[in-house]
């Protein structure tokens, strides 16, 4: 097969997604009101399509992919290719082999339209007209733009204030599918309206705009609210990227002894770990799991374990996650799709028991090492998956220093074509760098 860039048959598309709900080592907690009460599965019925809230709770192993929808896997791009990163290995001479699942050859750049594409599908069966939702850097917004415009879906997404200034190119993305995209905060909805009077040069955050994009699809019969990460059904979705990476491996002869990527909400690193974590739970593969986040908002090596809102007005139910708290504004770093203030659940237990391992770095180190990548393999990495190359650099060196030839595995969840600022920023020095230096949680209800 030569390069393993050519290992990518149609075969190899899985035909169900993993569900990791049944194999977590403690039960996912519900989600709950602010009085305590769980939140039962018809309350969610305003905002999502009964088959996603069904994949949400559901305790199924495995979910079939609907034949339709695995067709358009096939005819944007899917599977995805396995690509080995000989050249960084050797400009590393490290004895690691690196592999890494490529998500940025999609049509919008990165991984989210797994999930876009399946959740509009489900809307579309169930009759919805219009979607809202937020995006931050605006890779989600545009995957789901581009799904609205396959399944035929009206789209609006509030967008991050300082992404929608800072990148003007994925806004012309989104509009060029068809989306309409209004930065958030915005005068369109209660919440918008509130941070705007306190605050009319508020930065905005993806809680924010998740707020404004619930309250829209609440108040409009015809609209539901879609979600790019943290609810389980949206990582059920992504796990097609480590469904087709084990197989990919598998036909190579190989396992990985490592497994990396870059945490915003978790669904990119959960699709390509939970299948790789499956195997650990149940067969005890001495794999391990490093999940990447960026020192701005460090939800999982700085936050705490418990009871949140996934939002900022407080509109969602309250989640039980690693959290730095629903008011958390983070610093404007170029990894925009990292800028939020928890993690999803599942990945939370995992983290908890020491399964998944949490690491923090800057940005600029970041971008040190998204440079040197590109200059490797030739692909500039999106800023979100830089922080995944960081880390699995720091692992090579490791494994030379000790002289190990281990498996290393990461996601290369986007390409940075349209971050190109943010590399302009480094490359010129004036990149900063920026962490909180308390994280005040003591506003949070006690709710268990
Ligand atoms: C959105 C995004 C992320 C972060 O979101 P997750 O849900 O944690 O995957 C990472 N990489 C890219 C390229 C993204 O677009």
């Amino acid at each position: 097969m030569g390069g393993v860039r050519g290992v990518q048959s149609p075969e190899l598309l899985p035909d169900k997604w993993y569900n990791i709900l049944p194999d977590l080592p403690e039960p996912l907690p519900p989600p709950r009101k602010p009085s305590g009460e769980v939140v039962s599965p018809s309350e969610l019925e305003a905002i999502f399509p009964k088959e996603l809230i069904r994949q949400e709770t559901s305790t199924e192993r495995w979910i079939s992919i609907p034949e339709e929808l695995r067709s358009l896997y096939l005819e944007l791009g899917r599977p995805t290719p396995l690509i080995r990163a000989r050249r960084l290995e050797q400009a590393l001479d490290t004895p690691a082999r690196i592999y890494f699942k490529y998500e940025g050859v999609l049509p919008t750049g990165s991984h989210k339209i797994n999930t876009a594409l399946a959740q509009a599908y489900y809307n579309r069966l169930e009759g919805v007209r219009r979607l809202t939702t937020e995006t931050g850097a605006g890779q989600w917004g545009s995957a789901l733009a581009l799904a609205g415009a396959i399944f035929g879906l009206k789209v609006r997404v509030y967008m991050v204030r300082v992404s929608y200034e800072q990148k003007p190119y994925r806004r012309i993305v989104m509009q060029t599918y068809g989306a309409e995209v209004v930065p958030s905060p915005s005068p369109y909805t209660d919440a918008g309206r509130r941070i705007l009077e306190k605050d009319p040069d508020n930065p905005g955050s993806l809680g924010i705009a998740i707020s404004e994009a619930i309250e829209d699809a609440v108040k409009n019969p015809d609209t539901k609210y879609s979600l790019g990460s943290v609810l389980n059904h949206v990582l059920l979705h992504q796990t097609i990227i480590g469904l087709e990476a084990k197989r990919q491996l598998e036909l190579l002869g190989e396992y990985p002894d490592v497994v990396i990527g870059a945490v915003g909400g978790g669904s990119n690193y959960a699709g390509l770990a939970y299948p790789f974590i499956h195997d650990r739970l149940r067969k005890n593969t001495g794999t391990r799991f490093v999940a990447v986040e960026p020192r701005a908002a460090p939800s999982m090596t700085r936050g705490e374990y418990r009871y949140d809102y996934g939002d900022t007005a407080g509109l969602t139910p309250l989640l039980k996650m690693h959290t730095l708290g629903h008011r958390y504004i983070p610093p404007p770093i170029h990894a925009g799709g990292l800028r939020y203030h928890g993690v999803a659940p599942t990945l939370s237990i995992l983290v908890n028991h020491g399964v998944v391992e949490a690491v923090a770095y800057k940005q600029t180190e970041v971008f040190e090492a998204a440079v040197f990548f590109a200059r490797t393999e030739g692909i500039i990495p999106a800023p979100e998956s830089a922080h995944a190359v960081k880390a699995v650099i720091d692992e090579a060196r490791k494994a030379r220093r000790e002289g190990e030839a281990k498996v290393i595995l990461f996601n290369l969840s986007g390409h940075g074509l349209l971050d190109l600022k943010g590399y302009e920023d480094y490359l010129e020095g004036r990149l900063v760098d920026a962490e909180p230096e308390k994280i005040d949680l003591s506003y949070l209800p006690e709710v268990d």
